[in-house]
């Protein structure tokens, strides 16, 4: 019963909230609510005992406020417009603003009705941001003191002492400005906040050494590619990259000599590769390229120029010059295979290049499933 309650009133809370309850946008849906549901159950209890006073214009004010305050809910159970919160925020702050001029103005009950106004700064920042916070409050304060210091009170339904009008405008400004200050502390923490977990996003998809996306990333690109591969129906290939004999680079020029290759290596790939080329570290000394809307003999022909490039670069470390060489497994990724039995055979096919002797393409050119090829210049691979 009691949870049934709870779940009840935090449906009305977060109406109109959708994904995230933390996104900054669902946390301005909430407090909208929540300021309505404040909103117009406090202006309907003082409309009704304003009304009782016989105070009428007070209470017809507090009545339309408190009709505004629950539009302003309801307005969330649109869901077909995306920023409603901007429209009801907006209906909440109005109607707070000329309710608190109303009040102070009408002096409210008892002449108590000013000490509302310091509702508006965490309102008017909250919603608005710093700036527009700021500006807001600076137009509220104009028309207040206007309202109080104009000379034979003209612009006042009732009196207060000058103390207390000098004494309302030195606090309500100690309050904007702490409120300020305070909305400047949240902005920059969210700044600051935002910028972290970007930079965490981006560590978690790179490749700390070679900079290159990392195979979590390369996972992301695939799924994405093979989607869009699916709806167009153009295949998209797959290049499974080894380096040979690593281990013996490693042996020769030490830990630092084997890093410097695959951050050099890596440079190399990217100046060789076209913009629309994702090229991943997918393992040690294993990379893993995604060709999109390429077919199985352009890809062999992108495969046999990496090779190449890669036989001819000299790598210079330690004062010494030397080559390596790649194998390199080809895969088309046809509708009617996934991405997981693509990468597979594309493993199989690197099998095959070092079983070959290595430095080399597999499948070869010529057995491969094609009519037509679009590059007859390209010779075959050679070891
Ligand atoms: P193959 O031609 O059969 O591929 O032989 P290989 O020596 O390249 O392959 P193997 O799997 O025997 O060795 C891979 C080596 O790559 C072993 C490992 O220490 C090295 N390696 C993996 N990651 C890194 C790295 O980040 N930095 C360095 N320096 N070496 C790495
Ligand atoms: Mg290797
Ligand atoms: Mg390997």
């Amino acid at each position: 019963m009691m949870k049934k309650i709870t779940d009840r009133m935090l449906s009305y809370l977060y109406l109109g909230t959708v994904g995230d309850r933390n996104s900054e946008v669902n946390q301005q849906l909430f407090v909208s609510n929540l300021f309505s549901i404040i909103g117009y159950s406090l202006t309907f209890v003082l409309g009704v005992s304003a009304a009782i006073g016989g105070e009428v214009i007070l209470s017809i004010s507090l009545f339309v406020a408190c009709c505004l305050f629950f539009i302003s809910h309801q307005i969330h159970r649109l869901n077909k417009i995306k920023t409603t919160y901007k429209i009801s925020t907006r209906i909440i702050f109005v109607c707070l603003l000329f309710l608190m001029l109303y009040l102070v103005f009408s002096g409210g009950h008892g002449n108590t009705g000013p000490l509302w106004i310091y509702i508006l700064p965490p309102v008017a920042f909250f919603f608005g941001g710093l700036r527009k916070g700021l500006v807001n409050i600076g137009l509220f304060v104009i028309l207040v003191s206007v309202m109080l210091f104009y000379p034979g009170e003209i612009f006042l339904n009732t009196s207060y002492t000058h103390e207390f009008k000098s004494r309302l405008i030195y606090s309500f400004l100690t309050v904007t400005l702490l409120f300020g200050f305070y909305e400047f502390s949240r902005q920059k923490f969210i700044s600051f906040m935002q910028k972290l977990s970007n930079q965490f996003e981006q560590q978690a998809m790179q490749d700390p050494l070679t900079l290159l996306p990392n195979r979590r990333a390369m996972q992301d690109y695939l799924e994405h590619e093979y989607n869009r591969a699916q709806r167009s129906k153009i295949s998209m290939s797959l290049l499974l990259c080894d380096i040979d004999h690593f281990k013996g680079v490693n042996d020769v020029y030490g830990h630092n000599g084997g890093d410097y290759v695959l951050k050099n290596l890596s440079q190399l790939f990217t100046s060789t590769l076209r913009k629309q080329d994702k090229i991943s570290r997918w393992g040690g000394e294993e990379f893993l390229f995604l060709l999109p809307e390429t077919s199985a003999s352009d890809a062999h022909f992108l495969a046999e120029k990496i090779r190449l490039n890669v036989a001819d670069h000299i790598f210079k470390f330690a004062g010494e010059e030397f080559n390596i060489t790649l194998s390199i497994g080809v895969k088309e990724v046809t509708k009617d295979i996934s991405v997981d039995k693509a990468i597979s055979a594309a493993d199989k096919f690197l099998y095959k290049a070092k079983e070959n002797g290595r430095n080399c393409t597999m499948p070869q050119r010529n057995t491969l499933d094609h009519k037509q090829s679009s590059n007859d210049e390209v010779q075959p691979e050679q070891n």
